[in-house]
């Protein structure tokens, strides 16, 4: 382990002529040095290495924590958390570590390090278990929120918000986990090479066979989800296989540790398993009865029984709808398409109110524990680590909600950046000079206005019965036609351009309507209120007042209400529940069985769950003072050593650092602090021999002499325009 030495480049912003074209290449060299840091003015840019690097742990953080001035060390993702760290705890001034960068850029792991070094700082007070505690929540964060994708192979899959508070000693006093955007479809769809989310690997390399028979499960092969098609295997190696279970015993151990009872660990894994069994669940038409029934009926069984539901039940919401009318019940089949739809909402559903369900229970156990007065005292450091910009070649729905969330962190990053190069010349007491930077009002209105917004005519959309994804684009083209950041497009699909600051996207409108609509019908619901299974009771208890009362529990003791665990003995190979019974299970098509319909008020859609966890986020950022991270991949391979420039001229594009170097060229991009000005440039004013006096009129005189204007000096800077330097070098040359 060792503190990197400070070298050339250290902070760019200081480099007078540096270009969109050269900034990658500076990057480049250092990369090549293995310095990953690299400071622009007050942004870290961090390049992942895609390799451990000898420069991180405690022996490094203690060197940081400890520096009298940060900028007196190399550029450092410690450095972040200390400046963070200090300006909260002797500034007062709540804290926003904005992480952004493309998937697999190396968001997640700059988190992780930013609170490991919060954690030691907070410890050098003195040791507490919740920091500890505090760090322990990513293992369960990741399994149940991380998957393998074809960028990353432990891609987040779901935006967070950590936020750490402190005393007023700087000791951790309590946290909160607040996600944003699960990527549910993931559950049941992903793409080739890709798979679902590390938890259903973890159980099948993790679970003893005792385990495994419990919850009816055979091979990973045998299952939908973990199926990877194309005959390939599930794991791909026996390294991998070994990984997967690392990983299963790291959960065990990470949930123990923040406190999940034992119970509740496998009512998770219970249900983990159920959906398993759920999503194999197949459809067919019978032409005697004119209805579907179940192919596989043990999947039912199995997954009824891990979900503690009536088996009937179940099988009649699969396959068809009831509702009220006027006080009559209407049943009407659902047609193929149609009850596999349903089969996967309920999936997605369950898979996604349980990790939310996860994260609110972590949040129980580390939350403020303290009263209330030290909780008012103290202070918040926010660390966001969520999606980058995305531009694929088919652009979706979750496309859409990424890169409109980014317009919003663009434009508060904008406005801040702007804000800093203002705060200094008015520090300084010069002159402002005229800068315009690209502000993003337009596109921010494009999406998020009302009534008239993008969003705001996909809702409309969606409340509409004959709805589709056309009349959805239909519909914007009518009013955005005029938009300058609206593009219509002509094709037979049903898409639209938008041109965003980092350039145009195109996205592809099949499955707004559907995603965006709450789908998981109203009969589901019900069924899942109606579990014998507390913990299914309570994912889908959607009463307003359901949030309070679980803040209630949190003081209480944490007791594990019965469950009706499935306790008969494990089935032997190629046995099922039917040869078992010895006979053949009736097939349940029983429609006729009344299934408790719930009232369809509040049925919000997910667009307006996003619009509202994002408002609530830029409220957060807005009074925090924030700390900008800027990860960026060096090679799409994940390899060790190869710079891609061109890649990373695109990434500094997207993440807005282009931006800020422009902001700075039109400004003074050099400020020399007089001293350093005189001591550099003084023979091109002054006779070799004579001693200068630092002063803004021998700074002037020097500038003159090198027949320079637009220049600007301050009280104890000097400040330069990019080519200023070069004419200054040259004349020094000279002599
Ligand atoms: P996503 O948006 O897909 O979640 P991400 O930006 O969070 O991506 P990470 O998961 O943090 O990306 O990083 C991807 C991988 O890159 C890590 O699993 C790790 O192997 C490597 N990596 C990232 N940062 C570092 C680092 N500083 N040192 C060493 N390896 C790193
Ligand atoms: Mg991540």
């Amino acid at each position: 382990m060792a503190v990197p030495e400070k070298s050339y480049g250290d902070d760019m912003a200081v480099i007078g002529d540096l270009t969109e074209d050269s900034l990658p290449h500076e990057l480049k060299r250092r990369y090549e040095r293995n310095i990953i840091y690299t400071y622009l003015g007050d942004i870290l840019v961090a390049v992942n290495p895609n390799t451990m690097l000898p420069i991180y742990g405690g022996e490094v953080g203690i060197v940081y924590s400890e520096a009298k001035n940060l900028k007196d060390l190399s550029p450092h993702i410690y450095a972040i958390a200390g400046k963070a760290y200090r300006n909260l705890i002797w500034g007062r001034v709540n804290q926003a570590i904005l992480v952004s960068g493309e998937s697999g850029a190396g968001k997640t792991e700059s988190t992780k390090m930013t609170i490991a070094q919060l954690a030691r700082m907070s410890k050098s007070q003195e040791p507490t278990k919740l920091a500890e505690q505090i760090v322990e929540i990513n293992p369960i964060l990741e399994a149940f929120g991380n998957a393998k994708t074809t960028m990353n192979d432990n891609s987040s899959r779901f935006g967070k918000l950590i936020e750490v508070m402190f005393n007023k000693q700087g000791k951790i006093i309590g946290a909160k986990v607040t996600e944003h955007m699960l990527e549910k479809s993931r559950v049941v769809h992903c793409g080739n090479g890709e798979r679902s989310f590390h938890i259903f690997y973890y159980m099948f390399a993790g679970l003893s066979q005792y385990e495994i028979e419990h919850f009816y499960l055979s091979r990973p092969e045998h299952y939908r989800i973990t199926d990877p098609r194309h005959g390939a295997p599930v794991f791909t190696s026996q390294m991998d296989y070994e990984a997967n279970k690392g990983g299963f015993e790291e959960l065990k151990e990470a949930m123990n540790d923040t406190g999940f009872p034992s119970q509740i660990v496998n009512i998770i894994f219970a249900i983990m398993a159920g959906i398993l069994h759920l999503s194999n669940i197949e459809f067919a038409p019978d032409p005697e009865l004119q209805q579907l029934i179940i192919v596989n009926e043990d999947e039912v069984d199995y997954g009824s029984r891990l979900l503690s539901l009536q088996a009937d039940d179940l099988v009649t919401v699969l396959i068809a709808s009831s509702s009220f009318v006027r006080g009559e019940r209407i049943v009407r089949l659902k047609s193929m398409h149609e009850a596999c739809d349903g089969r996967d909402a309920l999936c997605k559903a369950l898979y996604s109110r349980l990790f939310t369900w996860i994260v609110k229970r972590i949040n129980q156990v580390i939350h403020v524990q303290d009263d209330q007065d030290r909780y008012i005292d103290a202070g918040i450091i926010s660390l966001l680590d969520m999606a980058g910009f995305e531009r694929f070649q088919v652009n979706s729905f979750e496309q859409l909600c990424i890169n409109s969330a980014n317009e919003q962190l663009q434009s508060f990053f904008n406005t801040y950046i702007f804000s800093w190069e203002l705060q200094e010349y008015q520090a300084e007491g010069i002159k402002q000079p005229k800068i315009k930077f690209t502000n993003n009002n337009e596109i921010l209105g494009l999406f998020f206005d009302r009534p008239i917004g993008l969003f705001a005519i996909l809702e409309d959309e969606c409340r509409l019965q004959m709805s589709t994804d056309g009349t959805f684009v239909d519909h914007m083209n009518k009013e955005f036609g005029k938009n300058d950041v609206y593009k219509r497009c002509k094709s037979r699909d049903p898409v639209f351009t938008i041109e965003h600051y980092a350039g145009q996207v195109t996205y592809n409108a099949i499955g707004f309507i559907e995603k965006n609509r709450e789908t998981l019908g109203t009969n589901f619901i019900s069924l899942m209120q109606n579990s014998h299974n507390w913990l299914i009771n309570e994912l889908f208890d959607d009463r307003p007042d359901s949030n309070t009362r679980n803040i209630d529990k949190r003081n209480s003791q944490w007791t594990v209400p019965e469950w009706n665990q499935p306790n008969m003995p494990a089935l032997g190979p190629g046995e099922t529940l039917s040869k078992r019974a010895g006979k053949k299970i009736k097939q349940r098509t029983n429609i006729d069985r009344p299934l408790p319909a719930i009232p369809n008020s509040s049925s919000t859609s997910t667009s307006v769950h996003f619009r509202n966890s994002l408002a609530s986020l830029m409220e957060n950022l807005k009074a925090s003072e924030p700390q900008f991270v800027r990860c960026i991949r060096a090679n799409a391979e994940k390899q060790y050593g190869f710079f891609d420039v061109k890649l990373v001229h695109n990434q500094l594009l997207n993440t807005g650092v282009f931006e800020t170097t422009r902001i700075r060229k039109l400004g003074y991009p050099t400020r020399m602090h007089m001293q350093d000005f005189i001591n550099r440039y003084k023979v091109v004013g002054f006779p070799v021999t004579e001693s200068v006096e630092i002063n803004p009129a021998n700074c002037d005189r020097i500038l003159q002499k090198a027949q320079l204007y637009d220049y600007q000096i301050g009280k104890s800077k000097v400040f330069l325009k990019y080519w200023h330097v070069d004419q200054l070098n040259m004349c020094l040359e000279k002599f």
